[in-house]
């Protein structure tokens, strides 16, 4: 194994340090990738765009921002002592506490001084001749690796759309995963959010709480469900992690890695009092329990989803005071969790304040960004800032806006113009020892994320023992496993109703993205076996030389 000591030049001034794997991202995939590259005695740089450690929990600082996941599955569950010393002090972990804990997860295991900040990358070639990854970023430094992977999350490329005269707007403008590191007072500005995404319904919430006045740009209604949050006192926290073991092996069993299942039964198979009893009853549960601890037939059958679509709707009319925003917060034209379900605390009661206006972009669409403001096909409007809370290009956006070549200098964005092709979702055929953590069609997409990151790092990291182990200096899969892989994941989502709506699910969010189901629909355990079985059968479907 070559070392970070293996410095070649290129160039006169222009040094090119070499290692055995180079890793982009150093959010909750790439500090784990890290961690067990290192265990495996292998030389790693970590390139970091941000300043810190943390990726999604770094980046995304907006007022509100808060796990949908309960805080004790959502974290590691590879380390003890990490178990041990760490106490979560509510539910669902809000934003600073998350990014304190990666923090502290980076300290402890010694992870950054093999990160270097600041460092966005723009470009991976692979080299056939020496079959070395070239990297560049963007600051100019360069290296080279073996193995390149890839830990660039899920929706980490911010979507901002293309709005006429958006550059003229003289005010303060952001997107939601472009918060200022430095506090914003909001409280006697008058501010816009586009958009009514799971972000926009955390942020709206907490900034009505204290802004001069706001006004919501909707396009699409959200079916959002309580969070219903709460703090862990420290009393219970000795209880909470003596069943550390046993809520992982549940997360492990579950279909998106959580602590509830869809409940086998078909809707139909109980009566409408028991319905109602187990919908309320979830109701008030805490996190995504009404949507992936409901019946699992909501998901498939347009007659089931309508019978929890309706209970939401009318739950919606119940929080808001006026009608006619009520009516204009209600969804009517999508499936109930057909769009990821975003989790809320007070979202549809801070409409009933009186400086929060709902702009319905149904009946009157944005025209321009004007320099004073927003102009809509109704009305002209005056703002100080302007937050898009307008979603990223998610999955394949953070991988396709690098320029990656293969080994034909073909570019991944080419490769994958008419929607992703991979194996396993970590792998993409010609990009040979490029593996793509939490990659497309990969069950990390639609997960309870960090459970299914484990997983991905642990194969991976396993595969690249096997290789060093075996003599092995090259892995690509074949495009025969590749096509299989596309057909299983066609297959696993065919009948679902996500295929019938637009979502970033499925590429839709973005003006001229091949629509596709980018994530892999089976379910953890499912894609954890298909997994296994390949590297049981010594990475069968990849070429291994
Ligand atoms: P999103 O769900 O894609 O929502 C984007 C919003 O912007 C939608 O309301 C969309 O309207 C609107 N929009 C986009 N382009 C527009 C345009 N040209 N004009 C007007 N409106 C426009 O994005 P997000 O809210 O950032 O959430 C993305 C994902 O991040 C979530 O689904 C979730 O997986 C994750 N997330 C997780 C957490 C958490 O775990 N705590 C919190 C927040 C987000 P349309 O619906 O009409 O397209």
């Amino acid at each position: 194994m070559s070392s970070p000591d293996d410095t070649t030049t290129q160039g006169s001034h222009d040094p090119v340090e070499s290692f055995d794997a180079i890793v982009i991202g150093a959010g909750i995939s790439g500090l784990y990738q890290l961690y067990k590259l290192r265990e495996l005695g292998l030389s790693v740089r970590v390139f970091e765009a941000g300043s810190g450690v943390g990726g999604t929990w770094y980046w995304n600082r907006y007022p509100g921002a808060r796990f949908d996941s309960e805080s004790y599955t959502y974290g590691y569950s590879f380390s003890a002592s990490l178990l041990r010393e760490w106490d979560w002090s509510e539910h669902f972990s809000a934003q600073p506490e998350t990014l304190r804990y990666l923090e502290y997860v980076a300290d402890k295991f010694d992870l950054r001084r093999d990160i270097q900040f600041n460092a966005r990358v723009r470009s991976a070639h692979y080299q056939a001749s020496t079959n070395r990854w070239e990297v560049t970023t963007e600051n100019g430094t360069r290296a080279h690796a073996h193995y390149l992977i890839t830990a660039v999350g899920v929706l980490s490329a911010p979507y901002t759309p293309d709005i006429p005269g958006i550059a003229a707007f003289q005010g303060r403008a952001w997107h939601s995963s472009n918060w200022p590191h430095s506090p914003v007072d909001l409280s006697a500005q008058r501010v816009a959010v586009i958009g009514a995404g799971a972000t926009a319904v955390q942020l709206i919430t907490e900034v009505a709480k204290n802004v001069g006045h706001l006004t919501v740009f909707q396009r699409t209604a959200n079916f959002c469900v309580p969070l219903n949050n709460g703090p862990i006192p420290p009393a219970e926290q000795p209880a909470l992690k003596a069943r550390y073991d046993e809520m992982f092996a549940r997360c492990r069993e579950t279909y998106g890695a959580f602590l509830y299942d869809f409940d086998r039964r078909s809707i139909f198979d109980v009566t409408a009092s028991e319905r109602t009893e187990i919908f309320e009853r979830l109701w008030l549960e805490p996190g995504f329990g009404l949507w992936l601890g409901n019946f699992h037939d909501i998901m498939t059958d347009e007659n089931a989803n309508e019978l929890i679509a309706e209970f939401v709707r009318q739950k919606i009319g119940e929080r808001v005071t006026d009608p006619e925003i009520a009516e204009r917060l209600t969804p009517r034209d999508h499936f109930f969790g057909s769009k990821r379900v975003p989790l809320e605390s007070g979202y549809y009661e801070a409409y009933n304040r009186p400086n929060v206006q709902l702009v319905d972009l149904r009946a009157s669409p944005i025209e321009a960004i004007t320099r004073t403001g927003i102009k809509t096909s109704a009305a002209e409007f005056d703002f100080d800032v302007i937050i898009f809370a307008t979603g990223f290009d998610a999955v394949t956006g953070a991988l396709t806006r690098m320029d990656i070549r293969g080994e034909e200098g073909q570019s991944l964005k080419e490769v994958w113009a008419d929607g992703p092709r991979t194996y396993l979702g970590l792998q993409v055929v010609g990009f040979p020892n490029l593996f793509t953590v939490v990659g497309a069609q990969n069950a990390a997409n639609f997960c309870n994320v960090p459970r299914c990151i484990e997983q991905n790092v642990e194969w991976v990291t396993d595969c690249l023992r096997y290789l060093r182990n075996h003599q092995l200096q090259r892995i690509q899969a074949t495009p025969e496993a590749a096509e299989e892989w596309g057909l299983h994941c066609k297959e696993v989502v065919a009948n679902s109703l996500f295929l019938k709506i637009n979502s970033w699910f499925m590429g839709a969010n973005i003006p001229g993205k091949k629509r596709a189901f980018l994530a892999y629909g089976g379910g953890l355990p499912r894609y954890r076996d298909k997994c296994e079985e390949v590297a049981a059968g010594g990475y069968s479907g990849f070429q291994l030389e």
